[in-house]
């Protein structure tokens, strides 16, 4: 995992499982830290935004808290 200067999103994962995440990330609110973060981490998982992902993603960002 990496953090770095990102221009046009906040992070990206490639497909060999490196997240890395915007250093601009850092300074937004906790909500968007948290979901950015989650959806990323998912990826190591489920490398699309299918139905699979959607219902992780939706478990993560609700369960907690
Ligand atoms: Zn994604």
């Amino acid at each position: 995992m990496r953090v770095a200067e990102m221009t046009r999103k906040w992070a990206s994962c490639s497909t060999r499982g490196r997240v890395t995440f915007a250093l601009d990330l850092l300074a937004q609110p906790e909500e968007v830290r948290r979901e950015v973060i989650v959806h990323e981490l998912l990826h190591l998982k489920v490398p699309n935004h299918g139905p699979l992902f959607k219902a992780l993603l939706a478990a993560h960002l609700s369960g907690e808290s």
